[in-house]
C-alpha cells in the first residue's frame, strides 16, 4: 500500500524508493510513499517528476496502492530511492479549480438552503457542481449567486483540511460544514477572485451550475 502522505501535505518535492514498475496499460511506478494526488473526486491526477521520468497522471490502484504514469521506466528499478516533484502549476490549477467547487456549492446553499451539493466535476472547461432539493429557481438566483461569491472571495476566508487525514479528512471553507474531501486546495478564498458562474441550468430534477477561473 502507498502512504499518502499527500492527503496530510502539500509538500511539492520529497524523496521516495520505488516498490514496483509496470508497463500495462501504460509505463507506471509505485512508490513507498507518495506526494501525488490521484485523479479522483472530480479532480485531475498530478503531474511533475519521479526522478528522471516524467509524470503525466496519477490513479487509484487496487489495494491502496497509487500508479503514476511515466513517459517512460527507462533507467529506474524497484528499490531505488529517488526525488519525487509535484508540477506546481498543474497542482496550482487544479486546486484553484476544486476549491472553487466546494466554494460554488457553499455559496449556493447559503442563499438557497434547501439545495445540496450532490456530485462535482473540476476539470478546466468543464467545471460544474450539481445540487438536488426542492427549492425552485428564481429569476434572482443568479445575482443572489454572484453577490454571495463576490462576499465570500472578499472576505478571504481559510481554506483548510480538518479531521484526521487518512481517517476523515473534511475540507472546511471559513465557518461552513466540513465537506468530507481527499482533494486538492488553496489556502484562502482570495485565490478565487476570478471564479465565473458561465451557466446555469435544470435537468431531470438536478440543477447545474457550471463554472470556470480567469
Ligand atoms: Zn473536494
Amino acid at each position: 500500500m502507498t502512504l499518502k502522505a499527500y492527503l496530510a501535505s502539500d509538500a511539492l518535492t520529497g524523496t521516495a524508493t520505488i516498490t514496483a514498475i509496470g508497463t500495462e496499460p501504460a509505463p507506471h511506478i509505485r512508490i513507498d510513499t507518495t506526494l501525488f494526488h490521484p485523479q479522483g473526486g472530480g479532480q485531475r491526477g498530478d503531474r511533475g517528476r519521479i526522478g528522471p521520468a516524467r509524470v503525466i497522471d496519477t490513479r487509484h490502484a487496487a489495494e491502496g496502492e497509487v500508479d503514476h504514469f511515466v513517459e517512460s521506466v527507462e533507467g529506474l528499478a524497484v528499490g531505488d530511492v529517488i526525488e519525487i516533484a509535484v508540477d506546481p502549476e498543474h497542482r496550482r490549477e487544479g486546486a484553484r479549480l476544486h476549491s472553487a467547487g466546494h466554494l460554488l456549492a457553499d455559496a449556493v446553499q447559503a442563499i438557497r438552503p434547501g439545495l445540496h451539493a450532490v456530485a462535482g466535476h473540476h476539470w478546466k472547461g468543464e467545471a460544474r457542481v450539481e445540487f438536488e432539493g426542492a427549492v425552485a429557481i428564481d429569476e434572482a438566483f443568479e445575482d443572489d449567486l454572484a453577490a454571495k461569491i463576490v462576499e465570500l472571495v472578499s472576505a478571504g476566508l481559510p481554506v483548510r483540511v480538518v479531521g484526521d487525514p487518512q481517517a476523515s479528512r473534511a475540507l472546511a471553507i471559513g465557518d461552513f460544514t466540513p465537506v468530507g474531501c481527499g482533494g486538492l486546495h488553496v489556502s484562502s478564498t482570495a485565490e478565487l477572485a476570478d471564479l465565473n458562474v458561465t451557466a446555469i441550468r435544470s435537468k431531470k430534477g438536478r440543477l447545474r451550475v457550471s463554472y470556470d477561473l480567469g
